[in-house]
């Protein structure tokens, strides 16, 4: 806006605001900012005075009752500033969604073996690639190189920082510059920006689409083959199902046909589950160790899915592919970090005992839990609440679904038990809000005006926040 157009008031307050040096002056005689460096201080000063500049520049030509904050607010200001940058954004939520792997939310919490190996670790020294027996330099994925092959029953394994990268480094590897065949219905997104296509050029591959978006024969992937194919490719198709009349080329029928013309077959298998959750009444997802008896040449999948540890990128399979995986330059950039390793390396322990697995790690815990403990936890969360007398709040225990999330068993409803929570003082929409603005925010769902706590991802473990966090709503 040109300064001719501004009116006298404007021009006034414009001229009137604060000047950095005298600001920067006064806030160098408070003790609060000891220590903080002069350059961030200053930094703040000039963007809190370019927001007043801007303020003015931006009110209407009814600037006519617009007043300058005082030097002394201007002052407070920048002091809430600074110690807003001394708050964590990074924070404890409560999940209260019902989504079980909620990527948004960091997808799985680790187990306390695995947090406190993490802690063990982070603190000092390691030998993360140093090799105790030898006294020589060694390699950091072999702390979990050979209890992944057990339980798995791969040649060979390999982690990197996650699954996504794990497709672009086996990729990268055995199809550069070549043809990679892949069913149309099999070309997904899997959220946060992960499309098979895309990953699959950036990994310079060459994807050679076959069938149709819902069926596709063995057939059209054996007329695809010629002398460029590297690679037949198979994806899950994680967060979404097509149904009705569909046909997909079954993993062994295509490790056969690999075979037959000396081509490696690849399964990017997403979530990658080592527990048996048919038997707790889910639906039934192919255990690793399933998938590789059909003698597929490599696998990947996620750490933090159903595994239910770190963010993690598994690759397994026969030797001779992992080994040239392993000596991909690209794999010194898309390398897993020490203390992904160290949680990682505690979570595959705890299948060592998969009836404790079930219970120690929280997602396999929430997914197989019976419905009865939801129920209880629910109604012990209410009676600690309602005991609270908490002003207009209403909260009854109601039935509803729980979903594993994170692109894993995507049609499977879980039975769970919600808290409804309403208030009759504000709208549903405003106490979400307010839960979600908490210190250790709330994340809840609303589904006819009422704000909906699905137990089955909260802990008795939280209950306490919840009853203070509510306690504090209602009373502000
Ligand atoms: C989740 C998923 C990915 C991405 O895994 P990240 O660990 O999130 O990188 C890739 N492929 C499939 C099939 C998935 O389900």
């Amino acid at each position: 806006m040109a300064k001719q157009n501004l009116d006298d008031h404007r021009m006034t307050l414009l001229r009137g605001l604060p000047k950095i040096d005298e600001i920067m002056l006064s806030l160098e005689k408070k003790e609060a900012l000891a220590g903080t460096p002069k350059y961030v201080v200053k930094s703040i000063c000039r963007s809190v005075v370019e927001e007043l500049r801007q303020g003015i520049l931006n009110t209407k030509k009814d600037a006519k009752g617009m007043r300058l904050p005082t030097a002394g607010e201007v002052v407070d200001k920048i002091m809430q500033t600074i110690d807003g940058l001394h708050q964590y954004r990074l924070r404890k939520v409560i999940n209260a969604t019902g989504v079980i792997l909620h990527t948004n939310l960091g997808r799985a919490p680790l187990c306390a073996d695995a947090v406190q190996r993490l802690v063990e670790i982070a603190g000092g020294y390691s030998n993360l690639e140093y090799d105790l027996a030898k006294g020589e330099r060694g390699l950091r994925y072999d702390h979990v190189q050979k209890i992944l092959c057990e339980l798995s029953g791969a040649e060979d394994a390999l982690v990197v920082n996650n699954n996504a990268a794990a497709v672009l480094l086996a990729l990268n590897t055995l199809a550069e510059r070549k043809q990679v065949i892949v069913s149309r219905g099999e070309l997904v997104e899997i959220g946060g920006e992960f499309r098979i296509p895309d990953v699959m050029e950036k990994s310079g591959a060459c994807l050679y689409e076959v069938g149709t978006t819902n069926r596709t024969r063995l057939k059209d992937y054996e007329k695809a083959i010629g002398p460029d194919t590297a690679l037949i490719l198979k994806v899950h198709t994680s967060n979404f199902r097509i149904i009705g009349f569909t046909e997909d080329a079954d993993l062994a029928s295509l490790v056969a046909l690999g075979k037959n013309n000396g081509i490696p077959v690849m399964y990017d298998l997403g979530s990658g589950c080592f527990a048996e959750l048919d038997s707790y009444g889910l639906e039934r997802e192919p255990t690793v160790r399933d998938v590789l008896t059909t003698g597929v040449g490599v696998v990947t999948f996620s750490g933090d899915k159903l595994l239910g540890g770190p963010q993690a990128g598994v690759i397994l399979g026969q030797k001779d592919i992992l080994e040239k995986i392993k000596r991909n330059p690209l794999n010194r950039a898309l390398r897993i970090d020490k203390l992904t390793l160290a949680a990682l390396e505690a979570t595959l322990m705890q299948y060592l005992q998969p009836e404790m697995a079930v219970k120690r790690l929280r997602v396999l815990r929430a997914l197989t839990e019976e419905v009865a403990d939801v129920t209880r936890r629910a109604k012990k969360l209410q009676s600690m609440v309602r005991k609270e007398h908490l002003a207009g709040l209403t909260i009854s225990v109601k039935k509803g679904f729980s979903m594993a999330g994170g692109g894993s068993l995507p049609t499977q409803e879980i039975p769970t038990m919600l808290l409804s929570i309403v208030s009759a003082h504000m709208s549903s929409g405003s106490l979400e809000e307010r839960l979600r603005r908490l210190d250790i925010p709330i994340i809840a769902r609303i589904a006819e005006d009422e704000v909906l706590f699905d137990m089955r991802t909260i802990e008795e473990e939280e209950f306490p926040y919840i009853r203070d966090g509510l306690k504090k709503i209602t009373s502000s």
